[in-house]
Parts: C-alpha cells; structure tokens; sequence
C-alpha cells in the first residue's frame, strides 16, 4: 500500500530524512519510532503529500505521489500531531464536510458517524461548535475525519497523545478493524509499550536515517522495544 524508496527531505541546506526506505502492506499496522527530531513528522508530512518531496519516490496503492498526488490523496488519511479544525463548525458538520470531500455515501457515513461518536463517547457534542471542544474531543473529530471515508491508508502522527484511556482502546480496535478490512497503517509514537504490542512491523529513524526496520518480533529478539530504543540511541 505504501513505498518509500530512498526518500530524502531537506529544508534549505539541513537534511531532514536521508535515503528512507520501507514499505506497509495492506493489513499491516506499522509503528515510526524515532527520538525528539529523528524526522517522523518530516518523513510522515511527505507521505501524506502536504510536504514536497527533495529526492526519491514515494507510492500509494502503486501511485507515486510526485505524478499524481491527488490519486494518492483520495485513499489516504492523514491526521497530525496538532489538528487543525474549523472551530465555528459543528463536529457534525465537520464530519460531513470531509465525507462530502471524499465522496463517502450519506447512508454509510451516517452509521460510521454514530458508531464512531458512540464509541468515543461524543454523541452528545457532535451538535455542538467544535471551538468548544476540549483538546482530546477535538482529537477524537480529528480520527473519526480520517476514518469516515474508510482510508486504504492511514497515517497518524502521534494519535495517542490526549487521548483518555477509554478513547486509547477505542482508537487501537479501530486501527485493527481497519487493517482487518485491508487497510493499512503507519503512525508514529513516543509510547512504546503500545507501539510493540500493537505493531507487525517497525520502522526505526534516527538522526533522519533508518536504523532499523523489519517484523517487530526480529528487532526486539527476547527484550523490550524499550531496551533496543535505548540501546540504538546510546551511541552518539
Ligand atoms: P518529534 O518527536 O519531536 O515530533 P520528529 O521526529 O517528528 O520529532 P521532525 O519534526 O520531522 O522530527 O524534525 C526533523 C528535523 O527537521 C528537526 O531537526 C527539525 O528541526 C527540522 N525541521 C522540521 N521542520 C522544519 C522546517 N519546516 N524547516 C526547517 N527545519 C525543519
């Protein structure tokens, strides 16, 4: 679903991400990990198509995002660390602005939106102005954007941060379904107990370069993500 071969982002004369390459099947849930500064958000802005690429190719369902962004666009979702949303639109509204977007079906999107809003415990704001939400409702309007149009491939920059523990468990089964239905996730995160436990596979930067990437059980061996994180860091 996803194919990031040699990619390299610079700002000016800095080198952000240098020659990353990995790849997410579909059915997959893949973990970015990486310290403060590694490239993460750098790495996951250019996957979404927000930031233009420096060298190297990026594809989505097979299409490369330098020939036909849109195409990659239209299958992806993308939320980042810090939403922005329209504060003088309902969370309602919100939601069927991005579902007319994406074209998503006024019956499908009514059953998605309420068994999302049920699950995340929001029902009772949707009719209300999202600047009136707190930050993990807006979070929670942010995820459920993504989801409604059922993306092949969802990229989550940090998702779990703000989130109450209920919502925590409810975002982890709604990535699985996801992946169950054939698509497939790349989020990154700084909690790696989580990360370990819910990830097939990993992809490991540091400095803007891979260090390690492959099936989550053959980095880790018999220790914890926590050990091997530390150990890779411990060398500079
Ligand atoms: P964190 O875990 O703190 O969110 P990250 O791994 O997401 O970090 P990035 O935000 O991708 O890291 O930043 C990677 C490097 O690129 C950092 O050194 C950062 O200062 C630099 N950087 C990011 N955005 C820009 C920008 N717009 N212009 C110049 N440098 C940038």
């Amino acid at each position: 679903m996803l194919e990031v071969k040699g990619f390299t982002k610079q700002y000016g004369t800095k080198t952000a991400a240098k020659n990353i390459s990995f790849s997410v099947g579909a059915g997959e849930i893949v973990g970015f990990i990486g310290h403060n500064g590694a490239g993460k958000t750098t790495t996951l802005k250019c996957v979404a198509g927000i930031n233009p690429i420096s060298n190297g190719e990026i594809l989505i369902d097979g299409t490369s995002i330098k020939q036909d962004a849109v195409a990659c666009k239209r299958v992806t979702a993308f939320v980042p660390d810090t939403p922005s949303l329209y504060p003088y639109l309902t969370g309602s509204q919100y939601l069927n602005l991005i579902a007319d977007i994406y074209q998503v079906d006024s019956k499908l999107r009514k059953e998605r939106m309420e068994k999302m809003a049920e699950d995340f415990e929001i029902s009772h704001a949707m009719g209300s102005l999202i600047g009136t939400y707190s930050h993990g409702m807006q979070q929670k309007i942010a995820l459920m954007a993504a989801f409604i149009h059922e993306p092949k491939l969802l990229i989550l920059d940090e998702p779990f941060v703000g989130l109450d523990p209920a919502a925590f468990i409810t975002l982890k089964s709604m990535m699985t379904d996801l992946c169950q239905k054939g698509g497939a996730v790349l989020f990154s995160s700084h909690v790696l107990d989580v990360v370990e436990k819910l990830c097939q596979k990993l992809v490991i930067i540091r400095k803007g370069e891979i260090v390690a990437t492959g099936n989550t059980a053959d980095i880790i061996g018999n220790v914890s993500l926590e050990s091997v994180f530390m150990e890779m860091n411990a060398h500079d």
